[in-house]
């Protein structure tokens, strides 16, 4: 069962989130401020956190950093904030993807799932490899290679730089 952390101070939020996510069939952890998610993260090891920005003890841009430090786990940001300074600081430091509050629930599930989907795909063999000097792209795995040394990289980058290798072929 796929297990979703939720980290969201307003209760008025987080419990009909977690609510709508148990109905949609995930097991839901859930963590109030910073510190205690990344605790619950610790214990529990979810396989995708959904991070309110905006959180008391520790930010949601903090926390990202704290578990990027181990993980990549995929993280979706929610935010209230939506401008584009936000957006920019908070892929630099790994976020995977950003949902602006009020948001629609549908349009998390959705995201959610693509993520999801990204992070479970099996191995496609051939036809998605790009390589541009030290550089090698496994577009079908997201997959990033610098000199045969796999690196981590935000789906959002990896889109980027895709589309930047893509240019220059
Ligand atoms: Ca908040």
């Amino acid at each position: 069962m796929t297990k979703i952390l939720v980290v969201e101070d307003e209760q008025s939020l987080r419990e009909p989130l977690v609510y709508v996510l148990e109905k949609e069939g995930y097991e839901v952890v859930d963590a109030a401020d910073g510190d205690q998610a990344i605790k619950v993260f610790n214990a529990e090891q979810p396989d995708l956190i959904l991070l309110d920005l905006m959180l008391p003890k520790k930010s949601g841009n903090e926390v990202c950093q704290i578990i990027r430090q181990s993980s990549n786990v995929p993280i979706i940001m929610l935010t209230a904030k939506d401008s584009e300074i936000d957006k920019v600081v908070g892929l630099e430091i790994g976020a995977d993807d950003y949902v602006t509050k009020p948001y629609s629930t549908r349009e998390l599930l959705a995201r959610m799932k693509a993520i999801l989907r990204r992070q479970t795909e099996p191995a496609v063999v051939a036809g998605s490899i790009i390589e541009a000097g030290p550089v090698s792209m496994d577009i079908d795995r997201h997959q990033v290679f610098v000199n045969g040394t796999k690196i981590a990289m935000p789906l959002k980058e990896f889109e980027l730089l895709e589309l930047l290798l893509e240019r220059g072929t």
